[in-house]
């Protein structure tokens, strides 16, 4: 988990790889289905849809991953404490989710936020919201009580890995060693 821009998906792909455990992103997971159901033609769009929409669409995801995980086993899931929704923070992980998940660790991937705002900037294969070093800031922090909660709820564990500049790699080392 980490907000939009903070390298969730390049960390799991540098480093967390050596784990040799599948990972899934959570949001194509939904985006699948948003697309199928002719909702939405842009993964960066869901956010903004209406709350309900959103919530259905994250349930389904979740029941989709919970069978995934049954034939599979373990999963790394590549997702979001919380999303930046039009009308205030959305949790990534309500009850019914977290239930159907049930994650051992409750990773945040972090940065300082001037490399989060300079790497939203960078990456044109996204539309990510154009907020400022505060927001970022306020997003971030939030994303700790956010998780602090869904680790209570699953008996799990918070693990906090630092995605610095140029050690994506370092942080996907950190993440892997949880199966070690
Ligand atoms: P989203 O939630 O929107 O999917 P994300 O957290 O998965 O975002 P990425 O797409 O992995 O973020 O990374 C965002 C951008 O930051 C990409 O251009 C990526 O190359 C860059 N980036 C990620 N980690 C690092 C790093 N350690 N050093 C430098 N650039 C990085
Ligand atoms: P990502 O590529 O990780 O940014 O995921 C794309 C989009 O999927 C996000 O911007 C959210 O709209 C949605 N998403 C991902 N994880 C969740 C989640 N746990 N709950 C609700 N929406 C999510
Ligand atoms: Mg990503």
């Amino acid at each position: 988990m980490g907000i939009p821009g903070v390298g969730k998906t390049t960390v799991l792909k540098s480093g967390a790889e050596k784990a040799n455990v599948k990972i899934v992103n959570f949001g194509n997971v939904m985006f699948d289905e948003a697309k199928k159901q002719g909702i939405v033609d842009d993964r960066d769009k869901m956010r903004k849809l209406p709350t309900d929409v959103q919530r259905k669409l994250q349930k389904n995801a979740a029941e989709a991953i919970k069978m995934q995980a049954r034939d599979e086993g373990n999963l790394i899931v590549d997702t979001h404490a919380s999303i930046k929704t039009p009308k205030g923070y959305l949790p990534g992980l309500p009850e019914d989710v977290v239930r159907a998940l049930e994650p051992d660790c409750l990773v945040l991937v972090e940065c300082d936020e001037q490399a989060i705002y300079e790497r939203r900037n960078k990456d044109a294969t996204r539309v990510r919201d154009d907020d400022s070093l505060e927001a970022i800031t306020e997003h971030q922090m939030i994303n700790r009580c956010f998780a602090a909660a869904y680790a209570e709820m699953a008996n799990g564990m918070v693990l906090i890995v630092q995605n610095e500049t140029g050690k994506a790699e370092e942080a996907g080392d950190k993440i892997a060693a949880l199966f070690s």
